[in-house]
């Protein structure tokens, strides 16, 4: 199974996403994650990445497009995949036809992912200056949002409430791309 996870940072994603793993036997794969590792390459592009993502801008869509897809033609996801923060323009989305079963969207309020955002304590980011995180916000309204509407429009968005309690988005989760819990 392929699916797609959106939200802003902090709805959730990561967390939904390694519960959706487990469960479907497909691995995890997240585009914030690589980009962060190939930052602390000592290199042209390393130092490129780090300077956008520290200033919470997007990597620009074929830069983005040739790693994404440079991942998924490893074997490892030719079962399928659960893709975290991929694809985030309508460009990215309409240059990746890959067959995805579902985007499943975790809505929070921005005031909601601020809050949680505070109160994460498990890491310390160079990449979560209070500046960056706006500009991500700013983005992810101004830019992610179509991506939604698109996959909306195509009838595989999946729209669940962020806001409940984490094992009640797993289950709205399975319930809505229906699979059974003891799968
Ligand atoms: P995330 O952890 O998903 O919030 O991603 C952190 C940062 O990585 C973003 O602010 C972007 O700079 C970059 N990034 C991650 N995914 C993408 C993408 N699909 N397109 C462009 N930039 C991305």
């Amino acid at each position: 199974m392929k699916i797609v996870l959106i939200g802003i940072q902090g709805s959730g994603k990561s967390t939904q996403g390694n519960l959706l793993q487990k469960i479907l036997g497909v691995p995890y794969l997240s585009t914030g994650h690589i980009f962060r590792e190939m930052a602390k390459e000592k290199t042209q592009v390393g130092r490129y990445i780090k300077e956008v993502m520290n200033a919470g801008y997007l990597i620009p869509d074929e830069k983005t497009l040739e790693i994404v897809s440079e991942y998924l033609s490893r074997d490892e996801y030719k079962k399928g995949y659960i893709l975290d923060g991929f694809p985030r323009t309508v460009n990215q989305a309409q240059s990746f036809a890959n067959g995805i079963d579902h985007v499943v969207y975790l809505k929070v309020s921005d005031k909601e992912a601020l809050w949680r955002i505070s109160l994460r304590n498990d890491e310390v980011r160079e990449d979560e200056t209070i500046k960056a995180i706006h500009k991500r916000i700013e983005l992810f309204h101004s830019v992610t949002e179509q991506v939604i509407e698109y996959y909306r429009h195509k009838g595989k968005l999946v729209e669940i409430d962020g806001e409940q309690p984490i094992d009640e988005i797993h289950k709205a989760i399975l319930k809505k791309i229906k699979v059974k819990e003891n799968e």
